[in-house]
């Protein structure tokens, strides 16, 4: 991909674009283009990290083992973040496994480059400090919302979250995706989806979900989804 090309990519996510100029143009080089593919898994549980990412328009889902064969969703990180935070915060090792959840590019940076930049204390740490906390907040959301609140409304504010990152109104998305995603079964998901449809807020089908009524899928979604928002908007 040209220079030019990557410079555009880079500016969508929102935490390079964050950056001032100078310190931008610093980083430039050691950022690299990378093409993300629907399904691929960057990191199993126990992973060494080496590279973190910064998603322009794709989407990394964090998600956590609970049983054999049995995943959920703890984090969702998208052109507002970078995934692999605990690389900055002294850990190599993934606890999670990093699933591509929406198809598009990232800007990746070696592991061991993001931690010399530590060293700098500039800008870049000081975005990264904000967005932990904003992760935090994020996944301790999710832990609430994931006992709490009912399939119907996890549902909504996931695909909302989805939305607000992919930038566009249709995605693609399986059931079997979302059951491991939601930590429900089939059934349930497809029962959800369905209801969905049925209140005309959502179309569905082969895999593929566009949202009609954004306004009515805020009033589905449980109040999650403004928590999050909020604290993502903190960041600037
Ligand atoms: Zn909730």
């Amino acid at each position: 991909m040209s220079k030019t090309t990557a410079q555009r990519a880079q500016l969508s996510n929102r935490l390079l674009a964050a950056l001032p100029r100078k310190e931008h143009q610093r980083l430039l080089p050691k950022l690299e283009l990378v093409n993300l593919a629907f399904g691929d898994i960057l990191y199993e549980p126990g992973d060494v990290i080496t590279h973190v990412h910064f998603p322009n328009n794709s989407i990394i889902s964090l998600l956590s083992a609970v049983a054999e064969r049995s995943t959920l969703e703890v984090g969702i990180v998208g052109n507002e973040g970078m995934a692999g935070i605990s690389v900055f915060m002294g850990v190599n090792v993934s606890h999670n496994q990093f699933l591509v959840q929406g198809r598009g590019t990232a800007m990746r940076m070696k592991a061991e480059v993001l931690r010399n930049e530590f060293n700098h204390s500039g800008p870049l740490d000081l975005l990264l400090r904000r967005y932990s906390y904003s992760l935090m907040t994020q996944i301790s959301q999710s832990a609430a919302c994931n006992r709490f609140h009912t399939v119907d409304a996890r549902l909504a504010r996931w695909m909302l979250m989805t939305h607000d990152r992919i930038g566009t109104d249709e995605f693609q998305l399986t059931q079997e995706f979302m059951s491991n995603m939601l930590g429900v079964r089939r059934e349930g998901v497809s029962k959800a989806a369905g209801e969905l449809q049925r209140k005309k807020l959502i179309s569905y089908s082969r895999g593929l979900v566009t949202i009609l009524n954004r306004q009515g899928m805020e009033k589905v979604a449980c109040k999650c989804y403004q928590v999050i928002k909020e604290s993502e908007n903190s960041l600037g």
